[in-house]
């Protein structure tokens, strides 16, 4: 059985998800040990705990160790079963890394599946649901794969409470180039906020929309106010480019001013456009799974390798090795190429 070091590079959750969607897709057991070692609440937490539970049930898995707090986690997938499925994360934990360790595997069922997914929409580190939404999908989709998302409910932290329905149908993967980002066309947003004044997105938008200004392309940035459990702020900037689409975000907090929350979204955005590269520092951990599956050559630019994907690439490495090659230090600009092994 193939084990997988969980502590290795940058030691997150995100070896647990591609190493299980990995297994599950190439139906190799795996042995995680050492999960989330080096962090301050070792172990699987509540966010991760549903990630293993939604492949296990998908995968029809044999599993030991997925528990609360379990450092060590044995899976053995059967087969990726279609199926309407219903998951709840129980806490704010974000739904996004719920979809991040299924989405790619049921496009490998034999048909469509329904998901319904409770948990936290717009929480801290994690993608918020404007970005998987309007980055994450359409580039999925570009690769051939057939889901549709839509968000039924909002989720801020602490309660979270948020839901996000969906289908995935049985899809062909097809590989990506993701190199050239041409000129700036627009760009778009959402500044929207839940349980607190109106007056907040205004001030998040105005603040945004100064900044932006230079840039010299139209700039739209909606407005909305939501209903949620608890309440927060969410400021989301997407740029599209000519040859592709990034996503920057911010969330509000107790004590932080709504210009600050803008001037977080807006400084990631600027920081992007300033260097050479297509997809976001997010995107490009993100798409690594789904282009080490995808039949063929894909590859992408981007503004800046992260701890995240060197270490997303050591997992798919484990499992296929000698398929990605990323140019590149970390913080720095970069090219990723993925030989696919298709299925
Ligand atoms: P841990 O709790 O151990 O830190 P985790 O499961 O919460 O782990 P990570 O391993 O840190 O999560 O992975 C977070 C994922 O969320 C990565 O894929 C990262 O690219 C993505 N992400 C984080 N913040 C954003 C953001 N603002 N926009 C888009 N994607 C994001």
């Amino acid at each position: 059985m193939l084990t997988i070091d969980g502590s290795y590079g940058e030691g997150g959750g995100q070896i647990l998800r591609t190493a299980l969607a990995l297994s599950a897709v190439l139906d190799r057991p795996v042995l995680i040990d050492k999960i989330r070692a080096g962090r301050r609440n070792p172990g699987l937490q509540a966010q991760h705990l549903a990630g293993v539970k939604a492949l296990a049930e998908i995968t029809r898995a044999e599993v030991e160790g997925a528990t609360t707090g379990s450092i060590s986690l044995r899976f053995v997938p059967t087969q990726i079963a279609h199926g309407a499925y219903r998951w709840d994360v129980g806490t704010a934990g974000a739904i996004s890394l719920v979809l991040q360790a299924i989405l790619v595997p049921l496009a490998f069922a034999s048909a469509a599946s329904h998901i319904a997914i409770t948990g936290g929409t717009h929480v801290p580190w994690s993608p918020p649901f404007p970005y998987v939404e309007q980055i994450l999908l359409p580039t999925l989709q570009g690769m051939g794969l057939r889901v549709s998302l839509r968000l039924e409910r909002w989720g801020f932290y602490p309660k979270g409470g948020g839901m996000v329905e969906g289908t995935i149908e049985a899809s062909n993967l097809q590989p990506l180039t993701l190199t050239r980002r041409g000129s700036l066309t627009e760009v778009v947003g959402l500044s929207a906020v839940a349980g607190l004044p109106i007056g907040i997105v205004e001030r998040q938008r105005e603040r945004a929309l100064a900044r932006l200004n230079s840039l010299g392309v139209p700039c739209r940035i909606e407005t909305s106010s939501v209903q949620a459990q608890s309440r927060g702020t969410v400021l989301f900037l997407l740029i599209k480019c000519e040859g592709g689409r990034a996503g920057f975000s911010s969330l509000g907090e107790r004590g932080k001013p709504a210009e600050r929350v803008s001037d977080e979204a807006c400084d990631q955005l600027l920081a992007h456009l300033e260097r050479e590269g297509v997809a976001d520092p997010y995107l490009a951990d993100q798409l690594l799974l789904p282009m080490a599956l995808a039949p063929g050559s894909s590859s992408m630019t981007t503004t800046r390798v992260t701890e995240h994907l060197l270490t997303n690439r050591w997992v798919v490495e484990q499992f296929l090795p000698g398929r990605v090659r990323v140019e590149g230090g970390v913080g720095e600009p970069g090219r990723v190429t993925v030989e696919g092994a298709g299925r």
